[in-house]
């Protein structure tokens, strides 16, 4: 082979590596280009972005940070390929923040930056400083909102080409962030108008405890409530009130919704109720708390003279039906003259009924002295083991009736709590009477007690027809009762009962149960 023939096959050796090489590189673009364009939000588009870079680049640590100037706050993704030194990792946020500042009019502050890491980093004696690294500034409306950047601790220096196809990604991603900024700004204008006309007020803090909501109804209520509050003592006066905070912990946060009655005097008397939540993102990360504020005056009015109506109508019934029961007593007790069998038969079922007449009008009665908060606790050291004997004495023949086996199991050596005896045999009773009223027969009922944490626990267990989870919430309501052949004969009044009992000593009651398998009643009572 001549010379020149060796020279002419090496060079076509060469183009046709150089032309596999592009093809490569165009096909990470294209694939680049496709992902990114279709991606809704930024999350996504800076995870494709930076994981499918490492595909043709090498580098050690890869940070996108992206100002989202509809949200007024930005994100950082630091990707960590190779385990780098912490002091490298905070030199690279710090330069690429400079870098995007240097570019921008208003320039970005550090702490409205929400970083997102991923990878790892190693002992602080191991610091290798950056080789090689390159910026790449995006553009949005000719405006810079971020900045692509990639480091490097090795000593190959990137090449001509790895540039040039970064900054055609950069140009892409330049591309998504406008379509991007585009569509939330559209979103967010639609957004606003919508809460804005809102007759509830809204207010919200993002999870650095900003305001970033805040409308003209709840503007107008909470200045009502507090005049001269202003936007800057907001976050301040909800934590005060104990309603929303963002900055607790999120095992305490625990998509827990708290809600309080503001009462408002001036320009009249009004009553906003404020509801605050906290709000996750589908991957259960904490995007903020919201506040709504609702004006429930009508709804308390209506309320209260249901209330007092209930306890008006039950205070003068009570009378006659003590009456009716004295004189029904006596004439079964013959003082009045001898009975025959079918009078005695007809008496007996008068005397149930008013005993099931006075029931009711006890239970109204008390649920109508917790709806007034009038109900008054009296308070001693009990003994919880005691209690629950009790109870199981009272419900024992019932429970035998139906052959059902009531069981207790109480850990040994419980604290007593500072409670009302009465009333809390009388939350026993009723959960222990429910069970053995939805129980079948042949069925089991448990009672148990236990410690947890500052709390007493009592748990009441059956294996009867449990709850719907439609209902589990709403048994807790008055007159609540799920569609059944059973529950016609309760009055839908002994969960509400129980519930003002434990609330009113500081504690919290709830159920858990499957339909056909059981349901398990539990409440606790606070120990200190
Ligand atoms: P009542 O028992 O008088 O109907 P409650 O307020 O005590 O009223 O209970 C409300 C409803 O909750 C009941 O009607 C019943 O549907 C349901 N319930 C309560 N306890 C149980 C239980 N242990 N098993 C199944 N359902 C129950």
């Amino acid at each position: 082979m001549s010379k020149t023939q060796e020279i002419l096959q090496e060079e076509n050796q060469r183009l046709a590596q150089e032309l596999k090489e592009r093809a490569f590189e165009l096909s990470v673009l294209y694939d680049i280009t496709n992902c990114i364009s279709y991606s809704l939000d930024y999350d996504s588009f800076l995870g494709i972005l930076l994981s499918s870079l490492h595909k043709f680049l090498d580098y050690d640590i890869c940070t996108s940070l992206i100002t989202i100037t509809q949200e007024k706050k930005s994100k950082m993704f630091i990707q960590i390929f190779n385990p780098v030194n912490q002091r490298l990792v905070d030199e690279v946020k710090t330069r690429t923040l400079k870098a995007l500042n240097s570019l921008r009019l208003s320039p970005v502050d550090e702490k409205d930056i929400i970083i997102e890491f991923k990878g790892s980093v190693i002992a602080a004696s191991d610091y290798v400083p950056a080789k090689f690294s390159f910026d790449v500034p995006l553009f949005s409306r000719n405006e810079a909102v971020g900045i692509l950047s990639v480091v490097t601790t090795r000593d190959t220096p990137y090449s001509d080409n790895d540039v040039r196809l970064f900054y055609a990604i950069a140009t892409q991603a330049s591309a998504t962030i406008e379509r991007l900024q585009g569509v939330l700004a559209v979103e967010k204008s639609k957004m606003k108008v919508m809460v804005e006309g809102m007759s509830e007020g809204v207010v919200m803090f993002d999870e650095k405890g900003k305001l970033v909501v805040l409308n003209a109804a709840a503007e107008e209520a909470l200045s009502c409530y507090r005049p001269g509050l202003n936007k800057d003592g907001l976050l301040g006066f909800f934590q005060e009130l104990g309603l929303a905070d963002p900055f607790e912990e999120p095992a305490a946060a625990q998509k827990k919704t708290q809600g309080l009655d503001l009462y408002l005097k001036e320009p009249f008397l009004r009553i906003i109720h404020a509801q605050a939540s906290n709000i996750y993102d589908e991957k259960d990360k904490r995007l903020g708390v919201v506040v709504i504020l609702r004006d429930v005056t009508k709804e308390r009015e209506i309320d209260k003279m249901k209330t007092d109506f209930i306890s008006l109508v039950s205070h003068e019934l009570r009378t006659p039906l003590t009456a009716m029961k004295g004189a029904t007593d006596n004439l079964l007790d013959e003082i009045a003259g001898q009975l025959s069998g079918i009078q005695k038969e007809c008496l007996s079922i008068i005397k149930r009924n008013i005993e099931r007449l006075v029931r009711l009008i006890s239970d109204l009665l008390d649920v109508s002295r917790i709806e007034a908060g009038k109900i008054q606790l009296r308070k001693e050291t009990i003994d919880i083991v005691i209690i629950i004997n009790e109870v199981l004495m009272l419900l024992r023949q019932p429970a035998k009736d139906k052959d059902i086996s009531l069981k207790s199991s109480i850990e040994e050596g419980l604290p007593k709590p500072e409670a009302d005896s009465d009333k809390v045999t009388q939350v026993i009773t009723n959960l222990v009477g429910n069970a053995i009223k939805f129980t079948p027969k042949g069925g089991e009922i448990k009672i148990a007690a236990q410690a947890a944490g500052d709390f007493l626990q009592v748990d009441v267990i059956d294996n009867g027809s449990g709850i719907p989870h439609n209902d589990l919430t709403k048994i807790f309501d008055k007159f609540y009762q799920v569609e059944g052949e059973q529950q016609k004969k309760g009055t839908g009044l002994g969960l509400p009962i129980c519930k003002g009992i434990v609330e009113k000593h500081g504690g919290k009651i709830w159920a858990e149960s499957e339909l056909e398998k059981g349901s398990k009643f539990s409440f606790t009572l606070p120990l200190k």
